[in-house]
């Protein structure tokens, strides 16, 4: 994407020298934090879980998005993860910001962002949000449904209109299109309303579903675009955006992925045409580490099997950065970090190879038995109350859809750490 800022890969940047430097960095972080709290003695809060965040795993998606998928500028998806430091580099990276909300439209705007790099891509709008995006300067937004466009025509006159047509999200994990999206067959009517009220339709947008694993839903999707572009283009709109939304996730099927959806851009849309996309996961998913302690533990004993195996108790459960389980369909993996015997950090991943026979479940803090982290596990070792344990992958749909549901605090700490000097330099770090 062009106008982004041009970076050139440096000495961390090659992917299994950036990938085992962030492993390094995460795990000496992780150590020093755990290793600094006394459970005996600590205040309120000393103790409880945190992230490790890893700013230098960000900037590589950019560079991996750049290489993939060039002719698509990244706006990021702020609802993901809106971390104040993923944030900063992305704005420093030159992305854009897709934003849902009133506050995180004040939350970009606040980081100096132009208005003009934020599309509110959110179809059904509050009419006093709408009314702040519009005094912002934000003039970006979608639209699917008739009710829209007079809301529209009454408080943002002038807005640059998207609008959103419904697609195939069968195959991804959240899917999106039950809630919103035009379908082709109402697209004229809408786009004939538009014309109407003298409203400025300037593109289309969709999107596949988060966590989409079906590349043939980017084919169908483009090509209803490429429909409805031609539909307004006889309606005298002079459509100049595509908008081909999120859903990427940032393991090894975005290549692939990347690759379908380069070529039926290139086909369907030619050079011209601006083409934006609203990426979240994608960005944010494997670069934060979360940490958990060990508050209590319940031993099971069978008779009749004569096995034991142990309920533990942590202080992060489903209504807190666990959200993930239940609005994302997740499944985050426990791993060991421990501290009563000092084993700490990724010892499974460097050929530990201790059979795993102690059996756990593990559980959250509230008293709801739906806070549920995992039913069932093995480690080699028995976890005691105070140990720690560390999940991966923890940076999509974590902390922004946490709750203080029984008192706790849905705002853990973050500590950064940074795999890449060329995402430092930029932060200032
Ligand atoms: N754009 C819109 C309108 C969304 O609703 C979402 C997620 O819900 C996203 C972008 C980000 O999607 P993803 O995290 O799958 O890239």
């Amino acid at each position: 994407y062009q106008d982004c800022k041009s970076v050139e890969p440096t000495l961390g940047t090659t992917d299994n020298h950036g990938a085992a430097l962030s492993r390094q960095l995460k795990g000496e972080a992780l150590k020093s934090r755990v290793e600094a709290v006394d459970p005996d003695t600590c205040d309120v809060g000393d103790e409880d879980a945190f992230f490790v965040a890893d700013l230098g795993e960000v900037y590589r998606q950019h560079l991996r998005w750049k290489k993939n998928l060039g002719r698509v500028k990244p706006h990021y998806a702020v609802k993901c993860n809106p971390d104040p430091q993923v944030l900063r580099l992305l704005s420093e990276l030159g992305l854009g910001f897709d934003c849902a909300s009133k506050n995180e439209i004040e939350t970009v705007l606040k980081m100096g962002v132009d208005p003009a790099r934020i599309i509110y891509a959110q179809p059904c709008k509050t009419k006093g949000y709408l009314r702040y995006a519009t005094n912002a300067g934000v003039k970006q937004m979608t639209f699917d449904n008739a009710d829209e466009l007079y809301k529209t025509k009454q408080i943002a006159p002038d807005a640059e209109l998207y609008l959103r047509i419904l697609t195939d999200d069968s195959a991804s994990l959240c899917r999106l299109s039950q809630k919103f999206g035009a379908c082709v067959d109402t697209t004229g009517e809408l786009l004939e309303l538009a014309k109407k009220l003298e409203l400025n339709v300037v593109g289309v947008a969709f999107h596949v579903g988060s966590g989409a694993s079906d590349p043939k839903a980017f084919i169908k999707a483009v090509q209803d675009a490429r429909f409805v572009f031609d539909q307004a283009a006889a309606l005298g709109f002079a459509m100049h955006t595509l908008d081909v939304g999120g859903g990427f996730t940032g393991d090894e099927s975005f290549e692939p992925m990347a690759a379908v959806l380069t070529a039926s851009l290139d086909e369907y849309f030619p050079p011209h045409i601006r083409i934006i996309g609203e990426p979240g996961r994608y960005f944010v998913s494997t670069a934060f580490t979360l940490a958990c302690h060990v508050i209590a533990r319940r031993t099971v004993a069978d008779a009749t099997l004569g096995t034991t195996s142990y309920m533990l108790y942590m202080n992060d459960g489903v209504y807190g950065n666990f959200s993930s389980i239940i609005f994302d369909h997740q499944h985050p993996v426990p791993r060991v970090l421990k501290n009563g015997d000092d084993i700490l950090y990724d010892v499974r991943r460097s050929g530990y190879d201790t059979p795993s026979v102690v059996e756990y479940s593990i559980w959250g803090p509230t008293c709801d038995g739906i806070d549920v982290i995992s039913s069932s596990c093995s480690f080699p070792e028995v976890l005691n109350v105070n140990d720690w344990l560390y999940f991966e992958d923890m940076g999509a749909y974590t902390k922004c859809s946490a709750t203080r549901f029984n008192g706790f605090t849905n705002n853990h700490d973050v500590v950064y750490v940074c795999s890449e000097p060329g995402a430092s330099a930029l932060l200032g770090l």
